[in-house]
This record gives C-alpha cells, structure tokens and sequence, in this order.
C-alpha cells in the first residue's frame, strides 16, 4: 500500500489554530494600522522573552536581517565575513548586500555548522594570503543549520582572539539550545527568518534581529525604516524591511505553540533515531547528537552515498524528500568568479551536498508517516526493494 507523506505541511500550521489566527487577522484588518504598530512591538518583546533575553527588531525577512545586522554592526566594504557555503544562499547573498565579502571556512562533516579548527587555521593564514589583500576580516557568521547549534563555545573563543563581531544566522533555529541557553545568546547580534516553512514560520515574509549590545537595536530601527531617527528624519542611510502588523499578530499566536511544536519535532527525530540505529554500517548516517546541544530538527537529515538512488526509491513509495542543499553556494553560478575559500578548502562542504537527504519531519507528521518511512529506508540498506 502507498501512502503520501509530504515533506512539509502548512495547511496544518493553519488549521491547528485556525479560530484563534482569524481572530487576531481580523483584528489587525479592522484595526486601520497595518505596518510597525503595537503588534509588532508586542510580537517583538514576546519573541526576545521567548529566547532568553535580549531585545528583537522585526524587519522584513532573514535576508535582510542578516544585512541589516552586518549594518548597524558597521560592516560593509573592504570588511571580509567568515561564514559557510553549506547553507541557504541567503546568507551569502546578505553579505555581500552590505558590501562585505564573503569567505567560505568549510563546515564539520557530523554536524555540518562551520568547522571551528578550519576557521582558527583561515584566520591565523590570512596575513599571508594574496587572495585576500585589502580585506580585514571583521566578523564570523555561523548558522545553525537544520537546527543543530554550531560550536559557538570554540567559534566564540577564536572571534574574541581575532578581534571579530559574531553573527548567529538562526533561521533554521528557533529555540535550539547550547546547555540550556538559546541560540541568539552567544554573539553580538542573532538574526532569525519567519518564513513560512521555518519552526516559527508566518504567513508571508517577516523576520528579526535579536540583540544584547546596548545601542545596536536603536540603529537597527532606524536603518529599517529609511534610517529615520524621527519621522522624515534621516540621520543615516537606511532602507524599507519592516515588519507588518498582519504578520506580527498571526507569529504571536504561532508562538505561544513553538515550545510544543520543537518537542513534538525532537520526539519524531527520536523514532527516527531508533528506526535507523541499525544502517550506520550499511551506508547510512543519522544525525549526530552532540552532548549539550539541543537540536529542534528545522530538518532531519540523512547522509547516504546512494542518495539520489534513495531519494528516487522513496518518492516512488509516495514520501517526498527535499535535499539541502543539493549546490554549495560557491558551486552556484552567480558565484563562479571564485568567491574566497578558508584554509583547508570545502572537500567536506561538497562531500556533504552529494549525501545528505532531509527526511519528512513537520510537527504534524504522524508516527506511523515516521515508521513507514523509516521501515522504506531498513528495507532499502538490506538491498531488498
Ligand atoms: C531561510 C533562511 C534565510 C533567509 O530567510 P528569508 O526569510 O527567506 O529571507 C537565511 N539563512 C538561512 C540559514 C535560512 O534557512
């Protein structure tokens, strides 16, 4: 028998509080303000509580957070910023938006976030590279990718020795824990997408900032919103990314769910874990835990030699696989004047696009969806079809 298991859901994200977000809709429409008003305010200190601490700047999606951090931290030309190109080109294309260059430090191949040893050794050669004459290296920008933290512990020792700003791109992050602590707690500013897709996901664009450094939130609020210091007032260049009412008032409503909806995700990430215990000697490696890190499973992803082979054979059983990301950034086309490598190059970044595979794993996915799943891929590593 086939069944369908889609890889995401968000129908169900709607329905599961469907009277509740129609209520908050309506009031926004009826309300009469509809851009940067007291839901978004609202939304922003209910978010920043949510994670910890800090204060939250709502702007109008991850991209932009991302440049407009890099912005306010003073970032841009001439500034080179260390990140990954195992990610969401996102994060590429938002550097290089505030002028900055970007340099890929290649990633660790059980966690897939930025090697810590790769970025050490990146900045420790960097005086003696042609490749990157004119550039000072300002900023590390780490992401936790499918929603395991990166090393921020190493990462953050190696950026005080250097001198450099941290940026935590937590899009795929919402409520992933370093002992205990969210990420978005462990640099200078943390930046977060609210698209829909994403463990704290809207219906339409949005995304913040999160910050802890005095000062830096006011400058992100101007630089938002034509870098107004008071109305028609520009005391620095700025651009248009805010946050709308409509969308504020419906993530307020998601996120009183988030906390349920990360458990419910780790829950199904263990019944995977336990389904696929067995294959690691067959070609197929779940995610690896590490000690004190909690990972909220934004995706579960599988690395297999046979990937393509695997993805194929699922679909043709009804389960759709999505792959991220199936092209490092510095393999894209727009990227192929030869974007900065860090020391030791990207063999474990392009090993990694070649192998992984996201399985199914949404809050409203069924056990028996991670069974059958599950039970496809044993049957798969036994060589039986
Ligand atoms: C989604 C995402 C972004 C960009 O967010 P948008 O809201 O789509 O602009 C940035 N970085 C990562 C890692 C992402 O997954």
């Amino acid at each position: 028998m086939t069944r369908t298991v889609k890889s995401i859901d968000l129908k169900a994200a709607w329905a599961a509080q469907a009277d509740e977000l129609s209520q908050a809709a309506h009031a926004v429409l009826e309300g009469g303000w509809y851009i940067l008003g007291p839901r978004v305010e609202q939304f922003e200190a209910a978010f920043a509580d949510w994670c910890g601490g800090g204060e939250a700047v709502g702007v109008a999606n991850g991209t932009d957070a991302i440049v407009i951090a890099l912005e306010a931290l003073g970032i841009g030309a001439g500034d080179a910023v260390l990140s990954v190109s195992h990610t969401a080109v996102a994060t590429i294309a938002a550097i290089e938006m505030s002028g900055a260059t970007p340099v890929f430090v290649d990633i660790d191949p059980r966690t897939f976030t930025m090697s810590p040893a790769r970025l050490a050794e990146t900045l420790e050669g960097w005086s003696r590279r042609d490749d990157a004459k004119g550039l000072t290296p300002r900023a590390v920008l780490p992401v936790h990718l499918y929603g395991q933290p990166a090393d921020m512990a190493k990462i953050s020792e190696i950026a005080r020795a250097h001198g450099l700003r941290i940026i935590e791109d937590c899009a795929q992050a919402h409520g992933a824990k370093i002992g205990g602590r969210c990420v978005g707690q462990f640099g200078d500013a943390a930046t977060f997408s609210f698209y829909p897709t994403k463990n704290l996901g809207a219906f339409g664009d949005g995304g913040a900032v999160l910050s802890r450094t005095p000062g830096l939130c006011g400058r992100m609020r101007q630089l938002r919103e034509y870098g107004w210091r008071e109305r028609y007032v520009s005391g620095r260049r700025g651009r248009n990314s805010r946050l709308d009412e409509l969308q504020a008032a419906l993530l307020s409503v998601r996120l009183g769910r988030l906390s349920g909806e990360n458990r419910t995700r780790i829950a199904l990430a263990r019944r995977y874990d336990a389904a696929l215990r067995g294959l690691a000697g067959k070609g197929l490696a779940a995610p690896v835990p590490v000690p004190g890190h909690t990972h909220v499973y934004h995706q579960y992803v599988i690395r297999s030699a046979g990937r393509d082979r695997l993805k194929a054979e699922l679909a043709k059983h009804g389960v759709n696989c999505l792959i991220h990301y199936p092209v490092p950034v510095h393999r894209q086309p727009a990227y192929a004047d030869g974007p900065l490598h860090g020391a030791g190059g990207l063999a474990h970044t392009e090993r990694a696009a070649g192998e992984v595979l996201s399985l199914p794993l949404h809050p409203w996915l069924a056990e028996e969806d991670v069974d059958y799943v599950a039970d496809l891929l044993v049957r798969f590593c036994q060589g039986d079809p």
